[in-house]
């Protein structure tokens, strides 16, 4: 008898092997047909072509967004939507949103021409106001024509002043719609960088810092002092009320959101403290929150010159909560922007005295002073970089060959393809996926691989990572069926 269960079982075995042939012999032939198709794209000494490019990757399955700031992820059109909705108005003299509710119901009834500022919805329909206005609420038209303009770093990081006043207080709307934009695209998960970290200030704790130094024992006294500041605990408390009413119907088949609150590298001593200790109390405290960051314009006085002193914050906190984990802007830096000594240590610094399990931009690597033995620990420890096409092109001038991507290909750096900021840079992740291809010419082996490795490097939870790689499997089976489909209708 049991002989009989064994046969039958064994007959059972091989039906299903049987059936399942054609099926995994049909995902082959798609994949292969797939990779033919890309090959052909990206040809080296040709013409990169775009279109097709574009359309592909806006087909293609692409994991998450590991590097995700969401107030520059909201395109301008949406914030003057809010404008509106909180009853604001857009100064027609310097384009900034003024908050004083002046647009009375008197003053809209003027012609357009004689009002000082303009509702949201007004400034979308008046053509030439708008192209002013997108020229400092984002990157858009920066190389188009001459004018009078910032140097481009600056335009980028002044955008934020313009629109924050509308920010945080939509942000329930602003998840929906960038969830909506992400599932549009086949991103099934962002990682963003969502808020300001709960800010508190010390007088004597700065003035130390900025004299004799500060050590342990300092970050020891200035986090006991914080935990009985009752205002400093409150925002904590409403930071975590806030991800949990923003989270609301996120999370889907199709979808997820994770958060990272983040520390101003630009603001005092005291200042980036706290905000580094409720940005680790944030982590330990929701299982949405999944690691912490610090951000800001990396080149400018007060960034270089504590940045050495926050990577020894980073490092006390991290052996007080070693779970928490760190993605740190390191090394947004070009040869030119700051004295070269300051492009010597900042990965470094971030992965050996911080602790950091991912670098954002990592720009500055060959100007490290060991860059091999860097690259050899970020290969060996996996600690991937978070690159930014666009946003590295445009703050710093870097592009093509003279992207560090070159060398973290070479040396076996892991690394994703990130947008920074979408709605400021004008982008969307597809896009950066098109601008790697016809810079790079990978083949398709390597462009999935980014894709799976968008997930594999998140900080998200262990069965929420492995749910995700799942889908990502049916998702790439169907596209690569689509794909293959589509080289057979153009043949015809
Ligand atoms: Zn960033």
């Amino acid at each position: 008898m049991k002989k009989n269960i064994a046969s039958l079982k064994a007959v059972a075995l091989a039906a299903a092997v049987f059936c399942a042939m054609p099926q995994a012999h049909a995902a082959n032939a798609n994949e292969e047909a797939t990779k033919r198709h890309f090959a052909a794209l990206v040809a080296t000494g040709k013409e990169p072509k775009l279109a097709e490019l574009t359309m592909f990757f806006t087909l293609m399955p692409k994991g998450g967004d590991l590097h995700h700031h969401y107030s520059g992820a909201i395109y301008a059109e949406q914030y003057l939507q809010w404008v509106d909705k909180e009853g604001y108005c857009v100064n027609k003299s310097n384009y900034q949103i003024d908050t004083s509710k002046t647009l009375t119901k008197e003053e809209q009834a003027k012609p357009l021409a004689e009002r000082a500022c303009l509702s949201g919805v007004d400034t979308l329909q008046d053509n030439t106001f708008l192209a002013n206005l997108l020229q400092r609420w984002s990157d858009k038209d920066f190389y188009n024509h001459s004018a009078i303009q910032s140097p481009p770093d600056r335009q980028f990081f002044d955008t934020f002043a313009y629109f924050n006043p509308v920010a945080s207080t939509n942000a329930v709307d602003g998840l929906q719609r960038l969830k909506q934009r992400a599932v549009q695209e086949n991103v099934s998960y962002i990682e963003t960088i969502y808020e300001i970290a709960p800010i508190a200030q010390d007088a004597d704790f700065d003035k130390k810092a900025l004299s004799t130094g500060v050590t342990d024992t300092d970050f020891a006294a200035l986090s006991a002092k914080l935990e009985k500041d009752q205002a400093f605990q409150g925002w904590i408390g409403s930071y975590l009320k806030n991800v949990d009413t923003v989270s609301v119907g996120l999370d889907d088949a199709n979808f997820t959101l994770r958060y990272q609150p983040f520390a101003l590298r630009f603001l005092s001593p005291s200042q980036v403290y706290s905000q580094i200790v409720s940005s680790f109390k944030l982590a330990t405290s929701n299982p949405k929150i999944v690691g912490v960051n610090i951000v800001g314009q990396e080149s400018v006085h007060v960034s270089m010159r504590d940045y050495a002193l926050h990577m020894q914050m980073f490092k006390f906190l991290k052996s007080k909560y070693p779970q928490v984990k760190l993605a740190l802007h390191a090394g947004e830096l070009s040869l030119g922007m700051v004295e070269p000594e300051g492009l010597t240590f900042h990965i470094k610094d971030a992965i050996e005295v911080a602790g950091a399990s991912r670098i954002g931009h990592g720009m500055d690597i060959a100007h490290e002073s060991n860059p091999l033995a860097i690259m050899k620990k970020m290969r060996d420890q996996k600690i991937p970089v978070e690159v930014n096409l666009s946003s590295n092109d445009f703050i710093l001038g870097i592009k093509d060959q003279a992207h560090p991507v070159t060398l973290f290909r070479k040396y076996g750096v892991p690394y994703v393809l990130s947008t920074d900021d979408a709605g400021v840079s004008r982008n969307n992740l597809s896009g950066e996926y098109v601008l790697y291809a016809a810079r790079y010419q990978p083949d398709y082996a390597e462009v999935k691989k980014l894709s799976y490795d968008s997930i594999r490097y998140s900080f998200l939870a262990d069965a929420d990572k492995q749910r995700l790689l799942k889908a990502l499997d049916g998702k790439f089976t169907k596209f690569e069926a689509d794909i293959a489909g589509a080289v057979a209708q153009s043949k015809r």
